[in-house]
């Protein structure tokens, strides 16, 4: 049975401005205390008017426009109604008929080629509070608590069209959006603390039949491993059901990390209805064409651009540019670097293998490598000073001590030995010590080699010259 799968994406993320949506207290509330960074704004006291604040919007239309989007000149605040109890409101505040931004797309690397992922919508929205069950769990807890801190959290509200055809390519679309995120340094993007936050819907077409399967919404996927897991779970269970000929409830599903599977949250039978209008309390936001121009211009250079220049400046491979420009950081540590060595695709291996393999070791530790390392390891090895082997066995060292490579090297002894009348002695030795095994090389069992070479080697604890290894053993051998 042939099938394709559907996927569309509605992500939440959380803009890093300094004050909450609407109100002036603080907007990071990740660490604070329970209720210490609430008002009677954010609280939903009667009377208390909401304010809007510039900063969201000026960084919502940013990533609007970063993300290929029209920005309309108008848009408006909507009441979107619910009772929860983290929602002491009755209602939140998001925007329904006009949103901030539509149409827009993103480009997303699969398999080495590019593909295109409509936009639908962007809009902005206030966050909610959040509950905390006593002892961690919903169906054990005697109590729940309610924290506001969270309440009028600013948020972007991102809706792909469902133009996605893989759980790969939902968590590819992800990663791209959080590396635009910090780009723009509007978010922190981080998904482990909640600020990019990413439902999913999925549905799967049986080709042969051609017919489609109920979509269904997967929720709590907090990792970008778990996007991808959690949706190759829900894609194969549904499969399984058409290929029964049934099909799945049309339902919200939540990703339950302890059986990794999903798990029925609630049924989609009758759609919810919020009653959404028009918040009387905000007026629209209006934004100029020159405006949107403005914030347009302030855009930094994003990774699709980068990537570009990289393959056109530095002649390097794609696949090298779309990993080097994935974080900013890295791709300005390889310009620096690129700028001492005047190498670079020398430098892009290092900084792709060595460098990025560390780094994913480091925790919030201070950074301690600089450009000036990698450019003196590469002029080591190209300079017959040390091996590359030995480059990259001190390469840790290097990333974790800050010591140049050359100091690691003396302190070590770990120069390499190119001196020829050395290598000579040092293999004459050898040779005379294995009488047998130079007749089999004489005999015409030239592989042997080989072992002459790994005992030199070991000799020198590795630090010969390879190159001159072989040549001397060869003219000692044959002559
Ligand atoms: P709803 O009104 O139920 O919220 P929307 O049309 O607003 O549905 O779409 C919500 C999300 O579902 C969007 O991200 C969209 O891309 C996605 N989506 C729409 N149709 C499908 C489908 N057949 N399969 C998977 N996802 C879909
Ligand atoms: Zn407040
Ligand atoms: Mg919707």
């Amino acid at each position: 049975m042939k099938f394709r799968t559907v996927i569309g994406l509605e992500i939440h993320v959380q803009l890093s401005t300094r004050t909450k949506a609407f109100c002036s207290c603080p907007a990071d509330v990740f660490d604070l205390p329970p209720n210490t960074a609430v008002c009677p704004v954010c609280t939903g006291q009667p009377g208390a008017l909401p304010v809007v604040n510039k900063q969201m919007v000026d960084y919502a239309i940013k990533l609007a426009l970063a993300l290929n989007c029209r920005v309309n000149e108008y848009s408006r605040f909507d009441r979107k109604n619910y009772f929860y109890p983290d929602l002491p409101k009755g209602y939140q505040i998001s925007q329904y008929f006009y949103p901030l931004a539509v149409g827009g797309y993103m480009d997303i690397d699969v398999d080495g080629t590019t593909k295109r992922i409509r936009i639908r919508r962007l809009h902005l929205e206030e966050d909610a509070g959040k509950l905390v069950h006593e002892g961690d769990s919903i169906t054990q807890a005697k109590y729940s608590l309610v924290d506001m801190n969270r309440c009028g959290v600013p948020l972007v509200e991102i809706v792909t069209e469902p133009d996605l055809s893989s759980p790969k390519e939902a968590r590819i679309f992800t990663e791209k959006l959080r590396s635009i995120l910090r780009y723009l340094k509007i978010s922190s993007g981080d998904m482990e603390k909640g600020a990019l936050r990413c439902d999913a819907n999925i549905s799967v077409v049986d080709l042969e039949r051609n017919v489609s399967s109920n979509r269904v919404e997967v929720k709590n996927m907090n990792s970008f491993r778990f996007i991808e897991k959690a949706l190759e779970y829900e894609e194969q269970r549904i499969m399984e059901a058409l290929m029964r000929g049934e099909n799945v409830e049309k339902e919200t599903r939540g990703w339950d990390l302890a059986t990794k599977t999903t798990v029925s949250m609630r049924g989609k039978e009758e759609e919810s209805d919020y009653r959404y209008f028009p918040e009387p309390d905000i007026p629209p936001i209006v934004v100029s064409k020159e405006e949107i121009e403005r914030l347009r211009s302030s855009l930094p250079e994003l990774p699709d651009e980068k990537k570009l220049r990289f393959v056109q400046v530095y002649g390097l491979p794609e696949y090298d540019a779309s990993v080097l420009t994935m974080d900013e950081f890295v791709a300005d540590f390889f310009e620096s670097c690129v700028e001492l060595t005047g190498k670079p695709k020398e430098t892009s291996n290092w900084i792709m293998t060595e460098m990025l393999r560390e780094m994913k070791e480091l925790e919030n530790e201070e950074l301690k490598i600089k450009p000036e390392h990698i450019a003196e390891l590469i002029k080591m090895v190209d300079q017959g000073e040390i091996s590359i082997k030995t480059a990259k066995e001190i390469f840790p060292e290097v990333f974790r001590t800050g010591k140049m490579p050359s100091q690691i090297v003396e302190e070590r002894g770990l120069r390499q030995l190119s001196d020829e009348r050395t290598i000579f002695e040092i293999a004459k030795k050898v040779i005379d010590e294995n009488p047998q095994v130079v007749s089999q090389y004489r005999s015409g069992k030239k592989s042997v080699l080989s072992f002459f070479v790994g005992q030199v080697m070991k000799q020198t604890r590795g630090t010969a010259n390879p190159k001159l290894v072989n040549e001397v053993l060869r003219r000692l051998l044959e002559g």
